[in-house]
């Protein structure tokens, strides 16, 4: 057994929770675009009982196309997303995997909503790519 920790931005949130997960997946869907910022989100699901954290959560609910609600739970402070709950899975929580400190050897394993992915969230093949922030500035 694994264990995954992970924090937000500013670290007023903090997380440990037992692995592995049950399943990784990538969701294009416009609830996940939208409170991600881009095209996806990606999370790993985990057991809720096995989930410890610091610090409170924000949150956000709404309700999902099958009916359930789910909660959007994120960093107050810095705005991160951390995880998300759905009362259709309540034993479950899907930890967002862009928080987590080492998620290196996990993979995706299933892509959801694949009919909203936005085309923007594709890289041709001849965009420009640097290894850390180019000394660039707009022309004037
Ligand atoms: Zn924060
Ligand atoms: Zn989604």
């Amino acid at each position: 057994m694994t264990n995954y920790t992970g924090r937000c931005l500013c670290g007023a949130i903090t997380y440990n929770v037992a692995g592995p997960p049950v399943v990784v997946a990538q969701c294009h869907c416009d609830e996940c675009r939208r409170t991600s910022g881009t095209g996806h989100a990606i999370g790993a699901m985990f057991a809720a009982d096995s989930l410890t954290f610091t610090g409170t959560m924000g949150e956000f609910k709404y309700q999902s196309r099958t009916g359930s609600e789910v909660t959007k739970c994120f960093c107050g402070d810095c705005g991160s997303p951390i995880l998300g709950r759905n009362t259709h899975t309540p034993d479950h929580v899907t930890l967002a995997l862009g928080a987590m400190d080492d998620a290196t050897k996990l993979r995706v394993e299933v892509v959801i909503f694949e009919r909203d992915k936005q085309a923007w969230d594709s890289l041709g093949d001849n965009v420009m790519t640097f290894d850390t922030q180019p000394d660039w500035k707009p022309p004037n």
